[in-house]
């Protein structure tokens, strides 16, 4: 969600801050802007794709070699060039651009009218602007600081005054700030991808710190003032995986990546010989982890659907109650947090602001918090106690697929690490590893289908409606599946237990509205079949995901997907994949940007 890049350095600002922009573009957002400080200071703000602010700035930007830019995701105010950032003070030499939301804005922007500001765009990050302003005696650093205590509310900022055009200011409270450290530049971003080309030296900002960058120099200190040494750490990265290659959007790239994500996710975790889970990220909490008697699991959106996969699980594979939790409501709830409670946080980008909310309330009432995330470095992993990667590698679609596959797996074989402390037998425990080792090419051969799910989506895509229905395990999958039209396609969508849909939802079932059910030959097998006899004597279209070799449906449906026979923990894997390729082709037929959804952000950095 929002992004920010700066540079400063020796080579012209405009190119590599244009470029870090489109590297983010993946995050979602409305407008962007860009400020060059020195030379001819030069401002300019679009709405739309970073390519409209592109074409303007080629067509007139000076050759400065230091500036900030930004991707807005609006919160106050409508997305306009008045409310683009960078925004300027009154002076016309301060210039700001912000990522997060100032709580207190309303207050102080009262105050600063009163002294005489004169206030440009609707926007909360304007007052951040003038406040700095206000503060500004000759030195940057010291305005921003003094500004920052005033603030209530969270920020990620980069700052620039044209009288130290080669300085660049950066701060940070609940939305990250990373710096790149290049031999003759320094930059600063929001997300390493937009720094991974130029340098692989990054610092991580921590909350309430801010940073005074010259080109290849840095130096932190906290906002209260105290200076802070932190060398740079290495980012291993690889750029590559960031390009479309042959496929023509990201997101079908990464449901085609599934089966190395998966086996990346399992790499060097399985000890065979014992039939246990090797996480070395939990090694240094294993005697608590293993000792707990309660989990739970808070997350959001589609990892909060792995979250509910993870209850199943972990019942399933070890004597753990197990509870599930939307972040965003862990903190209305009165969850006893009593000695040997767990508490797991899953976030694909590592900085979604109600899951780390969340941990931090768990932190703070005395629970070993863990971190399920897939971005290396990003603020839920470092603010667990423990934790592990989901090594899916950078994911651009903005709606998840390769990131949900790789926490299905890591969940799998948490619960298998725990589980075969206790009760889980060896046998019990290789079938498991057996089933999840198979698991990258059974993906592959469901992906040769792309074709047939394309038909069935040309077939399906004009319905206004559509159901998802599973038991148990493919619970989770059919609010994921339903998650993943919507998200895509635009597509009315809803999942359900199947069991469900005869006390309700069952009413709105039409020839026009259909279902898809997850009907694998499982322990609830008959049931979803009856469930689907119940939609079939309404009239209701059926399309099952079922076991190949199942020849048992006969006319009960309209169209079959099959996938291959496994482990029923395991199976949602699997399934899950013909439902994200449905929703692509869907979201595609339709003329959906299937890559960045409508109003959706990658990393959802607000409360
Ligand atoms: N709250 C600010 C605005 O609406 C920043 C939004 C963002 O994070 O992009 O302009």
């Amino acid at each position: 969600m929002c992004g920010i890049v700066a540079y400063t350095g020796d080579q012209p600002a405009k190119g590599i801050l244009i470029e870090g922009l489109k590297r983010l573009e993946y995050r979602g957002y409305d407008s962007s802007g860009i400020f060059i400080a020195n030379g001819a200071p030069y401002l300019a703000r679009a709405v739309g794709k970073v390519a409209e602010l592109e074409h303007q700035v080629w067509n007139s930007a000076p050759e400065g070699v230091a500036g900030i830019a930004h991707t807005r995701w609006a919160t106050h105010g409508k997305p306009s060039v008045l409310n683009a950032h960078p925004h300027g003070d009154c002076t016309g030499k301060l210039f700001l651009v912000h990522n997060g939301i100032i709580e207190n804005y309303l207050l102080l922007k009262k105050r600063l009218l009163e002294a005489g500001h004169q206030f440009k765009s609707e926007t909360d990050t304007e007052v951040l602007t003038h406040l700095v302003e206000a503060h500004y005696a000759g030195d940057l650093q010291a305005a921003v600081q003094k500004a920052l205590l005033q603030v209530q509310g969270t920020f990620g900022i980069a700052v620039m005054h044209i009288s130290q055009p080669h300085t660049v200011v950066v701060a940070r409270r609940g939305s990250p700030i990373i710096l790149g450290i290049g031999e003759k530049a320094s930059l600063a971003a929001s997300d390493a991808s937009a720094l991974a080309q130029h340098t692989d030296q990054v610092v991580f900002l921590e909350d309430n710190e801010m940073a005074s960058l010259t080109p290849g120099k840095f130096s932190i200190t906290t906002l209260d003032n105290r200076s802070v040494s932190r060398g740079t750490t290495n980012l291993d990265w690889n750029i590559e995986s960031m390009d479309c290659g042959s496929f023509p959007h990201y997101m079908l790239k990464e449901i085609f990546e599934q089966p190395e994500s998966v086996e990346n996710a399992l790499r060097g975790r399985v000890n065979h010989s014992e039939a246990v889970a090797k996480l070395g990220g939990l090694e240094s909490v294993q005697e608590r982890l293993l000792n707990a008697r309660h989990l739970i699991i808070v997350s959001c959106g589609t990892s909060y659907y792995a979250g509910l996969y993870g209850r199943y699980v972990f019942e399933t594979l070890t004597d753990l109650t197990v509870e599930t939790e939307l972040a965003s409501e862990f903190r209305y709830r009165k969850l006893n947090l009593r000695q040997g409670t767990v508490v797991l946080a899953i976030s694909q980008s590592g900085e979604t602001a109600d899951t780390l909310a969340a941990l931090r309330e768990a932190k703070r009432k005395g629970a070993l918090v863990l971190g399920l995330v897939n971005v290396v470095g990003s603020t839920i992993a470092r603010e667990t106690h423990a934790g592990i990667y989901s090594h899916a590698g950078i994911e651009v679609g903005v709606a998840s697929t390769k990131s949900f596959t790789s926490q299905l797996t890591i969940l799998t074989l948490m619960a298998l690490l725990i589980g075969r402390s206790r009760d889980l037998s060896y046998e019990e425990g290789h079938e498991i590893i057996r089933a999840l080792e198979l698991v990258p090419d059974q993906i592959r051969e469901i992906l040769k289908q792309a074709g047939k799910i394309r038909d069935l989506a040309e077939k399906y895509c004009h319905s206004d409606h559509f159901f998802f229905v599973g038991r148990k395990f493919q619970y989770p999958i059919a609010l994921e599946g339903a998650l993943k039209l919507k998200e895509i396609a635009y597509i009315h969508s809803e999942g359900y237990a199947a069991g469900e849909m005869k006390h309700g939802p069952i009413a709105l079932i039409d020839p026009k509205f259909p279902t898809l059910a997850l009907a694998l030959e499982d322990g609830s097998y008959e049931r979803v079949v009856s469930n689907m006899q119940e939609i079939r004597a309404r009239e209701g279209k059926i399309i099952a995901i079922t076991t190949e070799g199942n020849t048992k449906l006969g006319n009960l449906v309209d169209d079959v997907v099959y996938i291959p026979r496994t482990h029923e923990a395991v199976a949602p894997l699997l399934t899950v994949v013909p439902l994200q390729l449905f929703a692509y082709y869907c979201g595609v037929l339709l003329g959906r940007d299937v890559d960045k959804p409508r109003n959706l952000a990658k990393s959802v950095t607000v409360e």
